[in-house]
């Protein structure tokens, strides 16, 4: 069969370039490696309760335009992200706000909040200026940067050992850069994100997938002209005619279906052979435990660990994203986790290093006008869900 478009990934980037390229009557097929579509947003029913497999997603956005555009898909619920930090036995409200000061210090104001903040975060950079013998402060590392924007406490209870978790690395070892500053808000709101429209779509992410892709059964959408095939458990580099590193031209599948355009959501450095380098990324393991004797294991969807000892770094409870009310939970301890090839690459490292790579394989990319890069690891850029819905559009319009 001839197809306009080989979308490679059946994640958000991927489903919602299909969709628009059906919108303006193409013909596409969609294959993803996994066995699933919907990507790293994969949900699955268990227990009545929708588990996020890799992780926590909650949609957030100030872009009205990709609200609007994802409400067309899903009926969204009004959950809020509110996580609670875990310090030994203490337990603390995230973002920093109020209630996080006062659990802390003990006081009511803001204005006592500010006084204690500037206070400690004064005496260390006297500390460390005096360390260096020196009059102006410029932070050398994440410690001293941390430091120097919140003061002690909060970096020793809540911000050394999770970033050391997520880093693998001591803070003292950790560029400054990587904490531009710590976003404090000095009123009693927990809620974690600061932009106007959030929630979690009701019945889950794969859902909202299925419906992008047209695999719903009741998915009769009178605009769109064209079509989309689904293909999983198909790995591009079994299914496309290759020429060396690249794809053989005219693009054909070994299964004798051609394409005239390629959108490719994999990892952009495999896509070329690693022929310029590997890009590196951070890695994650989950472990998802099912209670079904226990209706509510610690009351907030999101609980964060933030000492060292404590190997994890957060515990998801999915039931509470959607307010669920029926017997038993599930729960996934999520551990930071170096990556090497063959893992799932799930955040870029997106260093100084790393992108100057990256830049080189878009610049080699440009030979090819007729194979786009999309999403998380196409563009190698660590992009939140409005983010990719945002990409994806703009990409679309382009092919118009
Ligand atoms: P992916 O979802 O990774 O999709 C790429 C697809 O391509 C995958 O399905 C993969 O199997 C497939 N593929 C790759 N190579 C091949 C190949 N060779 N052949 C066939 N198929 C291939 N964003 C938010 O907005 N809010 C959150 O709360 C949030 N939490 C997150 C938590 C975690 C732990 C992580 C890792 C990310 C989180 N994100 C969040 C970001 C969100 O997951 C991404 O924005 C989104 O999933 C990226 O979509 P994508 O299509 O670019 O990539």
């Amino acid at each position: 069969m001839k197809y306009d478009y080989l979308v490679v990934g059946a994640g958000l980037f991927g489903a919602v370039f299909a969709h628009e390229m059906a919108v303006q009557g193409k013909n596409v097929l969609v294959i993803d490696k996994r066995d699933n579509v919907a990507g790293n947003i994969y949900t699955y029913n268990k227990m009545g309760i929708n588990v996020h497999q890799y992780g926590a997603h909650i949609f957030h956005t100030s872009d009205k335009e990709v609200w609007d555009y994802i409400n067309e898909f899903a009926e969204f619920n009004n959950y809020i992200n509110s996580p609670v930090a875990v310090y030994k036995d203490e337990l603390y409200n995230l973002p920093f706000n109020m209630n996080t000061f006062s659990k802390m210090w003990g006081i009511k104001t803001p204005q006592e909040a500010s006084d204690i903040i500037s206070k400690q975060a004064e005496e260390e950079i006297s500390r460390i200026n005096k360390e260096k013998g020196t009059d102006e402060f410029e932070a050398t590392n994440l410690e001293e940067q941390a430091l120097s924007l919140a003061g002690r406490d909060i970096y020793e209870k809540l911000v050394k050992g999770y970033t050391e978790k997520q880093w693998g690395r001591d803070c003292t070892d950790l560029p400054a850069f990587i904490i531009k500053r710590l976003p404090m808000r000095f009123t009693y709101d927990n809620n974690y994100f600061n932009d106007r429209y959030q929630g979690i779509p009701i019945g889950g992410y794969t859902a909202v997938i299925e419906k992008l892709l047209l695999m719903a059964k009741d998915n009769e959408i009178p605009f769109v002209s064209g079509s989309i095939t689904v293909k999983t458990g198909v790995d591009y580099y079994d299914f496309i005619k290759m020429s060396g590193n690249v794809p053989a031209t005219p693009y054909e599948s070994v299964t004798g279906d051609s394409f005239d355009k390629i959108l490719f959501t994999g990892m952009i450095d495999e896509f070329f052979g690693y022929k310029l380098g590997t890009l590196e990324y951070r890695s994650l393991r989950f472990e998802t435990q099912e209670l079904p004797d226990v209706d509510n294991y610690q009351g907030n969807a999101v609980v964060n660990y933030t000492e060292r000892e404590v190997p994890y770094t957060r515990i998801i409870e999915h039931k509470h994203f959607e307010y669920g009310k029926g017997a038993g939970t599930i729960i996934t301890r999520e551990y930071p986790a170096n990556w090497k090839h063959g893992d799932e690459p799930y955040y870029p490292m997106n260093d100084d290093k790393n992108n100057e790579l990256y830049s080189k394989y878009a610049e080699m990319s440009k030979e090819y006008p007729n194979i786009l890069f999309g999403g998380r690891l196409g563009q190698y850029k660590y992009y939140n869900m409005d983010q990719v819905i945002r990409a994806a559009l703009d990409m679309a319009r382009e092919c118009k």
